[in-house]
């Protein structure tokens, strides 16, 4: 039975521990402090855990949970905690349950009535969002894209409308071919926010729009490497302006005898039309 300042007295409780997502010096005080007095962590990798543990020099007991073994786990922790553990949960990095484990353990420690209590703390896609310059008031966080370019284009018409911020993790031997697809779904004028490696040495923000962010990923290998985050902005009206039947006669012209590119930046000069707006047209209806 634990019974400490840090804890809550005498409450057997599942604490929701966030640990940094690269710069160590992220944890929070009370982190540490709750990681030390807990009766046991429960890990995503214990040996990954390990480290961090042992960089902070805390010792208490780790004990498995993953995506593979959590529905059958939880139970088991549900009960420790019942019979007075404290037990706090971690995953390899930021905090739990957002794109990792965690959903089913404190669901069941709810519906028995065990004490979840939630720590603050580091967080890739709240990080991502802060400094992105894209509206925050409202955003909807979609997890990782599908690894495949069908899925990926469902799961991208569903938010093309969307007027909210969404935001997507991404891994990084995907980030062309999602960036790609974007293109196709979005168009070269949405904009799009790419945040790599926060808190970390090479932590890049970079926002363009669609068509030259994927040029600039393209200018550097080093652009495609480490964890990733991929902010788009919201849907706007104005960049759907209509395109009218002349102008699209025009376009549908030229792009017989021009790279669609071309066409559009003509069409654009002719109609006093938006280049972006007319290519991404082409796209869709030639
Ligand atoms: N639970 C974590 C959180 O709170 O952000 C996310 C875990 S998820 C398995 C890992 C993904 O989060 C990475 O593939 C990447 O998309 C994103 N991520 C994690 N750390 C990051 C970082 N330092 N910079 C950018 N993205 C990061």
């Amino acid at each position: 039975m634990t019974d400490s300042k840090i804890l809550s007295a005498n409450i057997p409780t599942l604490y929701i521990v966030p640990t940094p997502i690269g710069n160590l010096s992220d944890i929070t005080q009370r982190a540490v402090e709750v990681l030390t007095e807990v009766d046991l962590i429960a890990a995503e990798d214990t040996r990954h855990t390990g480290k961090l543990l042992s960089y902070f020099n805390i010792h208490t007991k780790t004990f498995a949970l993953h995506d593979h073994n959590e529905q059958q786990k939880a139970q088991v922790l549900v009960e420790k905690i019942l019979e007075g553990s404290s037990i706090a949960l971690v995953s390899d990095a930021g905090t739990p349950l957002i794109s990792d484990p965690g959903y089913h353990l404190v669901k069941k420690c709810r519906q028995a009535g065990v004490r979840v209590v939630p720590l603050p703390g580091a967080c890739a896609v709240i990080t991502a969002l802060s400094a992105s310059g894209l509206p925050s008031d409202r955003f909807c966080f979609e997890g990782f894209l599908p690894a495949k370019s069908k899925g990926r284009t469902d799961k991208l018409r569903q938010i093309e409308k969307s007027t909210a911020t969404s935001i997507f993790y991404e891994s990084t031997h995907r980030i062309q071919d999602a960036l790609k697809d974007m293109l196709e779904v979005l168009g070269p004028d949405r904009e799009v926010v790419l945040a790599r490696e926060l808190t970390k040495t090479f932590e890049t923000i970079q926002g363009l729009p669609l068509s030259e962010l994927i040029d600039w990923v393209g200018e550097d290998d080093n652009r495609k490497k480490g964890e990733m985050v991929l902010l788009i902005h919201g849907y706007r009206e104005e960049s759907s302006k209509e395109i009218s039947d002349e102008a699209a006669r025009t376009l549908a012209i030229l792009a017989k005898e021009l790279p669609l590119k071309k066409a559009a930046a003509i069409t654009a000069e002719l109609h006093q039309l938006k280049k972006n707006a007319l290519y991404k047209w082409g796209l869709d209806n030639l």
